[in-house]
């Protein structure tokens, strides 16, 4: 989805792809197949590039500071990126720079699990380190023996360290996208809402609807501040809970989860912001100026394409835009799996309700459900 940007930018973007089916190799034309934790193909991929970024954060930290000293500009660097790839990192940063998070602690024994479920009273959230991501890592628990499996992983030194946080009671999720660029320009997109299926971001509404002016304003300053607390270079999608104010006034927000790249919370800024998240990143990294990011209709709505019963998504293409010629359909070249991001589907309009359900009518109908 950066292509187009960089098309647009003239700017030649090379990816290095684990495969040469998968998305990022039918749209760029300099994609060399290797692994992300290849040191001889990360090495060819940065001859000769102005910059290196990355689109998930699996990359192998030791490595990047291996380029950084030989001079390659990598963006965001390593000691950015580990606050998205370390959850016991990015809340210990978070705590030191002041930013509300969940109550929460390392976990290395399971009594020490039995006495924050004793404190929280109750439920609480276990989640793997490093390596999850949409949902795969996070465990709701009422008791220790829930994640003995984990616990004994780790005891062993085969599995991944652990930490226990509250169950926040939130009343819905938040996201805030943000980009700065190395020099310290920073812009925040409009605060969206994200709704989540099974841990899944099924769909955006960007602006967050009925946001009050306060917890906005928190949102948008603590976004803000972690992209300059962690030094961070390109997107940053930062995931919130919102939850009530113990003292009545505007809701409050917990941060939950970073990602330094473009993100699923930020998809809707395709077609409703004046400058997509795709194209901010490369202006970003490449420290460039910094685009508009408002809004270009009152709502924008973004549906997620999760599966399909149908051989390829774009069996529907034809009746999809033939019954909502606004409607802008995304697709991602990726084989059908049950659950798998195929794509979305962005609406605009200035009926939230409408805008929100052609968004919806779409997207099921690219999933294959005839009554979508
Ligand atoms: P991942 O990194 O795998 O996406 P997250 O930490 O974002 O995992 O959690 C996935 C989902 O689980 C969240 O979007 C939220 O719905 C729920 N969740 C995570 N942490 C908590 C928490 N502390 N309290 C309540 N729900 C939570």
């Amino acid at each position: 989805m950066m292509t187009p940007a960089a098309t647009a930018l003239g700017i030649h973007l090379r990816v290095l792809v684990e495969d040469s089916s998968s998305s990022a190799a039918q749209v760029v034309v300099d994609a060399p197949v290797g692994s992300a934790s290849d040191e001889e193909a990360i090495l060819a991929l940065v001859e000769g590039a102005d910059v290196l970024t990355f689109e998930h954060e699996h990359v192998p930290n030791a490595l990047l500071d291996r380029l950084v000293a030989a001079g390659v500009a990598v963006r965001p660097d390593a000691a950015a990126l580990v606050h998205a790839q370390d959850k016991i990192v990015m809340r210990s940063h978070l705590d030191a720079i002041g930013v509300p998070i969940p109550r929460w602690r390392p976990l290395t024994a399971r009594e020490e699990l039995d006495d924050f479920l004793a404190q929280v009273g109750g439920a609480a959230v276990v989640k793997t380190a490093r390596g999850g991501y949409d949902g795969k890592g996070v465990r709701v628990v009422r008791a220790s023996h829930e994640v003995a499996d984990w616990l004994d992983a780790m005891a062993s030194g085969a599995g991944v360290p652990l930490l226990v946080e509250e169950k926040v009671p939130f009343t819905r999720e938040l996201a805030v996208l943000v980009a700065r660029r190395p020099s310290g320009e920073v812009r925040t997109w409009p605060v969206v809402e994200s709704v989540q299926q099974d841990g899944v971001c099924a769909e955006v509404v960007a602006p967050a609807p009925d946001l009050h002016a306060g917890t906005q304003a928190e949102a948008l300053e603590v976004a803000t501040r972690i992209a300059e607390g962690l030094g961070v270079t390109g997107v940053l999608a930062v995931e919130m809970f919102e939850v009530p104010a113990p003292d009545g006034g505007d809701p409050r927000v917990l941060v939950n989860e970073l990602a330094m790249r473009p993100h699923n919370s930020g998809h809707w800024t395709l077609d409703g912001a004046v400058t997509s998240q795709f194209e901010q990143h490369l202006r970003a990294v490449l420290d460039l100026p910094l685009g508009d990011t408002s809004p270009l209709a009152t709502w924008t709505v973004m549906a997620n394409v999760l599966g399909s019963s149908l051989p390829d998504p774009t069996d529907a293409l034809a009746e999809v835009v033939g019954r909502d010629p606004q409607a802008k359909v995304h697709l991602y070249g990726k084989q059908v799996r049950p659950g798998r991001k195929l794509g979305h589907v962005n609406v605009s309009g200035t009926d939230l309700a409408d805008v929100r359900a052609r968004a919806r009518a779409a997207a099921a109908l690219l999933r294959g459900e005839r009554n979508g």
